[in-house]
């Protein structure tokens, strides 16, 4: 084409998602029904059956432009929470809060600090404004705080903590990330990405949510609450950098839809416990059959692990002929192992012998 974009653009790589089931199903002639995603970490029980009643009561109101600033959902959220209604910003996904973080922060002769393990998304982003990422060698597959901590200058604009860390499910000390919290020096925002946060235990978990102006603690409505087709996230950050980041959404970034789903979620406590337990189970099932099968695998505390079957690409297409759909992780640097995200028993033990099929 004769168009002019930007030049860095071609260098810019694309976001491997997960293979949505008809897709698959389409290119390889499979009925969706026997297939099996565990590639995106989703709620394996579904959405909160509070949040479907609550999708179904407002349908016939999907004429109307939605609420621009979220006000139910803000006051319920920042009830449930604890927190002033104006420390909340909403996004498409807590995605479009990253990129929110962009159009805020980022520039060129600048740069971001993240863990070279850690949710690319952040890069990806750092990239699309020509910022530097500066990525953290991993220890033990987990962020190396300190060295984070000393790899941050006068360039750094953002540090981004993923915790739990996608896509190696560790987990850091929540005392180690409040040391490190204080370390942060006040010109630069501390992203604490806690898409996870809901299937931790209360004592594991850092609470640093408005604890200092320079932290953004990020949440999503995608994994716990199983409303990751409706595109609801959230932060909870200073009313000024709310503001901020509020002056590059879009209008209407937020469908109707989701806002009453995520409303309706919140207070549905049981289906975020059914899901804790329903991941404790499978991380137990996927970590003995790994054990059995001398499979080394990452120890996780959330609803996906990372296994080291060896040839991760390869895996990935081979379990999709079988229809079951995990995630390589070349793309992490990590081409020796494929993530899983916790099914139900029945999935879990459909990738299984999935799996075993394979290596046979
Ligand atoms: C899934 C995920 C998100 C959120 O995704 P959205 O669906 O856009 O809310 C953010 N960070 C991490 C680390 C994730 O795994």
């Amino acid at each position: 084409m004769m168009l002019k974009p930007k030049s860095h653009i071609q260098d810019l790589r694309i976001y491997e998602p997960g293979r949505p089931l008809e897709e698959v199903a389409r290119e390889l002639g499979l009925d969706v029904g026997t297939m099996v995603k565990l590639a995106s970490n989703e709620n394996p029980l579904g959405p909160s059956p509070k949040a479907v009643a609550a999708m179904k009561a407002s349908a016939s109101d999907m004429h109307l432009y939605p609420d621009g600033g979220c006000h139910y959902l803000r006051q319920g959220l920042a009830q449930a929470l604890g927190v002033p209604p104006e420390t909340l910003v909403f996004g498409c996904g807590s995605n479009e809060i990253i990129e929110l973080l962009g159009h805020v922060f980022m520039e060129a002769d600048t740069n971001i600090v993240m863990s070279e393990q850690a949710f690319i998304i952040y890069h990806l982003i750092a990239a699309g404004w020509r910022a530097e990422t500066r990525f953290v060698p991993v220890v033990d597959h987990g962020h190396d705080l300190d060295a984070m901590a000393a790899a941050i200058d006068e360039k750094t604009r953002i540090v981004f903590v993923a915790n739990p860390n996608n896509p190696t499910g560790t987990l850091l000390d929540p005392d180690a990330v409040r040391a490190f919290a204080t370390k942060v020096p006040d010109e630069v925002l501390l992203v604490l990405d806690e898409a996870y946060i809901e299937l931790l235990e209360p004592q594991q978990r850092p609470e640093l949510q408005l604890k200092r102006d320079n932290i953004l603690v990020l949440r999503t409505f995608s994994k716990a609450y199983g409303l990751a087709g409706l595109r609801v996230g959230y932060g909870i950050g200073h009313p000024e950098l709310v503001r901020c980041l509020e002056a590059f959404r879009q209008p209407f970034n937020v469908t109707a839809m989701g806002q009453h789903a995520a409303l309706a979620a919140v207070t549905d406590t049981e289906h975020v416990e059914a899901l804790c337990r329903v991941t404790r189970d499978g991380l137990a099932q996927l970590s003995a059959a790994a054990a059995a099968r001398d499979i080394p695998v990452v120890p996780s505390c959330v609803n996906f692990i990372l296994l080291e079957t060896g040839r991760g690409r390869e895996r990935f297409e081979a379990l999709k002929q079988q229809g079951v759909i995990v995630r390589p992780m070349d793309g992490y640097g990590l081409p020796e192992h494929i993530r899983v995200s916790i099914g139900t028993a029945e999935e879990n033990q459909r990738f299984i012998d999935a799996l075993d099929h394979i290596l046979a």
